[in-house]
């Protein structure tokens, strides 16, 4: 009897284990660090022909989505996104919010993202976003800095914005740390490649006051493991430069992330036939995204 009833309890426990645990991991990613010196491509190693060889020029450490920005690493001029559009003239993608300025400008890419991820919230009921600020010049910053003061604006070439990656979202009722709008990007800009760059309880680690409108694209899957791990970008940066490489698994695709810190004629192995991306840090070297 009392091991049948152990059994039972047994079975009960697997039972709850799965019912608990599968929805948990759903849409989340699970990450993996590899042990040093293995390498997955490793296998390969020996045959060349499975194996592109990409070098690796200095200017790639100042280009990307994954660029950090603050008051230690300012934009370098190539690291402006050449794709700016003028949203006014782009009706298409203005759907679902506002343009609080004729003068609105974003990197047309990081603008049909924000679209997507805006109709995706018109969808559950979210009707009042306002686009306050995007892409600013470095003139436009300076005007800004002098016009708001060093409290409230950042000088010229410190600014996410003048990168064409990062925009303030608003709400047309009322503050956007009340709005739910402000609720509906923080728990969903991720899923986007989109992360809230300034949180409440990072402004030890980001230097900047909480910025619930705020947002920056890194891209997927980069937003999903900064989520998954509470990471600001000075941590997610810091994280793979301490791991070097890691294998994260998110929504059935397996993506190899790896740092590399830049050095003179440098190559990295790219497998053939895969996608990838590359990313400079803005700091000293570039990670590579490889989709498995
Ligand atoms: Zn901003």
């Amino acid at each position: 009897m009392k091991k049948w009833g152990l059994f039972l309890s047994l079975i009960v426990c697997l039972c709850l284990t799965y019912v608990y645990i599968l929805p948990i991991f759903q849409d989340k990613v699970e990450i993996q660090q590899y042990e040093s010196n293995e390498n997955k491509i490793s296998d390969d190693q020996g045959k060349t022909e499975n194996i592109v060889q990409k070098e690796i020029t200095k200017e790639q450490i100042y280009q990307g989505n994954l660029l950090l920005v603050n008051s230690e690493y300012p934009v370098h001029e190539g690291s402006v996104r050449t794709d700016i559009i003028n949203l006014s003239e782009h009706n298409e993608l203005v759907q679902g919010y506002v343009l609080l300025d004729s003068e609105s400008y974003l990197s047309r890419d990081i603008a049909h993202k924000f679209s997507e991820m805006i109709a995706d919230a018109e969808n559950d009921g979210l009707h009042h976003f306002a686009f306050t600020s995007g892409f600013r010049s470095f003139e436009k910053q300076q005007a800004l800095y002098e016009e708001m003061g060093s409290v409230r604006a950042l000088p010229p070439g410190y600014s996410e914005h003048n990168l064409g990656l990062a925009l303030d979202v608003g709400s047309t009722q009322m503050q956007m740390k009340d709005a739910p709008e402000g609720k509906w990007i923080r728990k969903n800009a991720w899923k986007y490649g989109f992360v809230l760059r300034y949180p409440e309880d990072k402004t030890d680690i980001t230097g900047i006051q909480y910025e619930p409108w705020h947002i920056r694209y890194v891209g997927l899957p980069h937003s999903a493991i900064m989520k998954e791990k509470d990471f600001v970008l000075e941590e997610y940066l810091d994280y793979l430069k301490e791991k070097k490489k890691i294998l994260a698994k998110f929504e059935d695709e397996e993506y190899t992330i790896s740092y590399y810190p830049f050095s003179e004629n440098m190559t990295i192995s790219i497998p053939k036939d895969h996608e990838y991306e590359i990313s400079g840090n803005n700091m000293d070297g570039v990670i590579v995204t490889i989709y498995e």
